[in-house]
């Protein structure tokens, strides 16, 4: 399910931008596609690449990270629940993972962690495959990461792609900056349908078609989100939409899936670009 992120002006600060080519192992590709168990796997275009960034923590060793002050950890949230009969459970994930990797591409002040694969997606609980932590406990995950974290980087962004996280991300951000240290939550808007729709139909086109049964892509309930989420707080999504989709994920393609990850990722780099460090903040910002 996709949510509204912070509204976040756009500025151009300083930014430490490095050649995307610099330094990368040979035979090292695209970190499009890193998959969502963040391991890097050969490339699928047959070149015997590895498609991982040297900014994911999967490719550093500890001493790479003595002098990683200065630089934002990015930790993809996601959840693991049914988005139709057509995408797999892990498409939040997937799709925080992509958008991580995209950011880290060409960027030098980032470091990708592993995912958080579990989230609260307790309103999907009819479907088989949820698996659920709670808001509670997403929330307590993501504040002692951030508070182990924080002994590393200066900063942590939660960059989470599932509405139902959201206010747990928010709260975990907020205790995390009660206690002093610099987080925020971060969601992309996609725009569009709800969930598992055109919007993440696409983004899954892009990230891995292979996992996209795309035959069996059928409209869900294409009725506004906010005349649903009544019946939706009762019954969970069961109770609007027998297959689990709210939208209509017809008509997706990859160039759109592409378009939303490129969009996504600028619009995050803008936010980071923007950051302004904790203690020199004079106004609220983000989640
Ligand atoms: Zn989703």
């Amino acid at each position: 399910m996709s949510v509204d992120g912070p509204e976040v002006p756009a500025r151009h600060g300083a930014r430490r931008r490095r050649d995307a080519s610099a330094d990368r192992p040979a035979g090292s590709g695209d970190v499009r596609g890193v998959p969502a168990d963040g391991v890097p796997r050969p490339a699928p275009d047959g070149s015997g690449g590895v498609a991982a960034s040297r900014e994911h923590l999967s490719t550093r060793t500890w001493p790479d990270l003595e002098a990683a002050r200065g630089r934002t950890l990015v930790v993809p949230v996601g959840a693991t629940e049914q988005h139709g009969p057509h995408l797999p459970l892990t498409v939040d994930t997937d799709i925080a993972v992509a958008v991580a990797a995209r950011l880290a591409e060409g960027r030098d002040d980032v470091l990708v962690a592993p995912p958080v694969h579990y989230g609260a997606s307790g309103e999907h609980q009819a479907f088989p495959g949820t698996l659920s932590i709670g808001l509670e406990v997403t929330e307590l995950v993501l504040v002692e990461l951030g508070r182990s974290a924080t002994h590393t980087v200066d900063r942590v962004v939660f960059l989470s792609t599932h509405g139902g996280n959201a206010s747990a991300v928010a709260r975990a951000a907020a205790r995390l900056r009660d206690e002093g240290r610099d987080a925020r939550g971060w969601s992309p808007r996609w725009g569009g349908d709800a969930h598992a729709g055109r919007a993440e139909t696409s983004l899954m086109l892009a990230i891995a078609p292979d996992r996209v049964r795309t035959a069996d892509a059928r409209p869900g309930n294409t009725g506004a989100l906010v005349d649903l989420l009544p019946a939706m707080r009762e019954g969970g999504v069961v109770a609007v939409s027998d297959n689990g989709i709210l939208g209509d994920p017809t008509g997706a393609t990859a160039a759109e899936g592409e378009a939303l990850l490129s969009r996504a990722a600028a619009e995050l780099g803008a936010v980071l670009d923007a950051w302004v460090p904790r203690g020199s903040r004079t106004a609220g910002e983000g989640t």
